[in-house]
């Protein structure tokens, strides 16, 4: 007989939370600590989303999104989770360019980027100056007509190198373009540059470990293998229950960290909103997908220290969004996992990171697909070869990751990375004024996705939740 993943769960709870991701599991952790009854829905059989890992024969484990996250993190972690997770939190320090059009090593803070800029591209410290305070004052209220690229010509006019070390990271981390709204990218740099990059020390697993345990602590009833089909709402829009694994779960509030679009579009339905509202949902534009090598060597085996954490390699002359999609790949993103990732281990691992547009994937045969993901990972070993002479004699085990891969886990539509594009975080934010108890929080709007923006998100939404619920015609 089938496993009942929810056996002995209760009829009926405050909040259920769709999704584990780290917006959601941040929602619920705060919500159950409130004391509120929560019940957390995840489909997969692992919790944390896109802040995963596997484990592979030998004894491999590798991380899929644990490549820096800003400084931000340690005090989200310490006030809305546990000091034990806060101080596993520890810098990243070696950030590494290699380009056609230059070549250096990095802290990636402003400290650093202001010494780089007027040293390496004669940039004067005045202008240096006013762009960094530029992009630490933008915030959501500022006009948001202005873009990424409009903002660069501003401060650094025809300055393609300058252009390219500004953004390619920040393209990585969350998948933005010189055509998104200066403001996503000011918000998101400047957190980075507050003090530079951090990492988790003791892997992905550790942490989403830790985590549970906290949930449980608070009294969180966590559900894998639970696919949350349908959110039920009243004729007068107010939600009402969850449809899950075939069973009816009712609740006064439902916090959805799945994606935004099917949130509202399949388990809610068009037909429960304004229809200007549903116009402005499927008006969001999905943020691109990814695809990952992760390649682990034989025990015994490392690469030099010399080849830092995160090496922002590039074959192609300048900042271009459609050679950083394509999949004829010309830049990747390399993550060198050393032992202490995992104190303890003694394994060395590295992954490399594109990103890709979903339909160039989706649409393979399943023959042409298996050959592209074959192609990805000999063409990411050739390129390594730069940085690692022998890595095909180091390693032990190799496999590549696609969008379908991302979509596959993670049910975003199109394996969507980062979420949504600027305009998805407005839709997110007026989902409860369109229906009583129905909050979204996970990767929208640029700002609100990497591991920072999705914690915060879910901090921001659990706070709204807990006045909903506090209202005296709730009760
Ligand atoms: C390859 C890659 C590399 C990245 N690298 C970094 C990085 O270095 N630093 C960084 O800060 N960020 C990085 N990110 C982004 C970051 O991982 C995400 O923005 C963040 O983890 C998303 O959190 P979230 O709360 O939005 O939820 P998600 O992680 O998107 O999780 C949503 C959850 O909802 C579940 N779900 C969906 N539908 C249902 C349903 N119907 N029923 C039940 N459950 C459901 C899913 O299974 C999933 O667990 C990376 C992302 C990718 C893909």
């Amino acid at each position: 007989m089938a496993k009942d993943f929810l056996k002995d769960a209760k009829d009926e709870y405050d909040v259920v939370v769709i999704g584990s991701g780290l917006g959601g599991l941040t929602s619920a952790n705060i919500l159950a600590r409130q004391g509120y009854s929560v019940l957390l829905l995840e489909h997969h059989y692992q919790l944390g989303g896109m802040a995963t890992w596997f484990k592979r024969r030998g004894g491999h484990i590798f991380d899929i999104s644990l490549h820096g996250f800003p400084h931000g993190m340690i005090k989200s972690c310490r006030k809305y989770w546990t000091k034990d997770i806060a101080d596993s939190i520890v810098q990243l320090k070696g950030v590494r360019f290699e380009n056609p059009q230059f070549s250096l090593r990095t802290t990636f803070d402003r400290q650093d980027f202001t010494r780089i800029l007027q040293e390496t591209f004669s940039v004067p410290k005045e202008t240096v100056d006013a762009f960094f305070d530029k992009a630490r004052s933008m915030n959501f209220f500022d006009e948001q007509e202005k873009t990424v690229g409009e903002l660069f010509e501003e401060f650094f006019p025809g300055r393609g190198d300058v252009v390219r070390l500004l953004m390619e990271p920040i393209t990585y981390a969350n998948g933005s373009t010189l055509e998104d709204p200066a403001i996503t990218y000011g918000i998101v740099f400047s957190n980075f540059m507050q003090k530079g990059v951090y990492t988790f020390e003791g892997g992905t697993d550790a942490l989403v470990g830790k985590m549970k345990d906290e949930l449980i602590r608070n009294g969180v009833d966590l559900r894998i293998r639970t696919l949350v089909e349908k959110i039920e709402v009243t004729d007068d829009r107010k939600v009402q229950a969850v449809v899950v694994n075939g069973r009816r779960i009712k609740c006064r509030a439902v916090v959805s960290n799945a994606n935004l679009k099917s949130t509202i579009l399949n388990m809610v339905g068009e037909e429960h909103f304004d229809k200007s509202y549903i116009e402005e949902t499927n008006a969001v534009r999905l943020n691109s997908s990814s695809c990952q090598v992760y390649m682990a060597l034989k025990p015994g085996e490392g690469f030099d220290e010399s080849c830092g954490d995160l090496l922002f390699h590039s074959e192609h002359n300048g900042f271009d969004i459609d050679a950083i999609l394509s999949m004829d790949v010309s830049s990747r993103t390399f993550s060198f996992y050393y032992p202490n990732t995992r104190p303890g281990s003694d394994r060395w691992m590295i992954v490399s990171s594109t990103n890709a547009n979903y339909r160039d994937w989706a649409d393979l045969s399943e023959e042409d697909y298996q050959a592209a993901k074959k192609h990805l990972e000999e063409t990411t070993l050739d390129c390594l070869e730069k940085y690692v002479p022998d890595i095909r004699s180091k390693l032990d085990y190799i496999e590549a990751a696609t969008p379908k891969t991302f979509e596959r886990y993670t049910r975003h539509i199109a394996g969507s990375s980062f979420g949504t594009k600027f305009e998805g975080l407005q839709v997110s934010k007026d989902l409860p004024t369109q229906i009583n108890g129905l909050y979204h929080a996970g990767s929208v709007g640029i700002i609100m996705s990497g591991w920072l923006g999705a914690v915060n998100y879910g901090v921001i939404v659990s706070n709204d939740v807990d006045k909903y619920l506090t209202q005296p015609e709730v009760n």
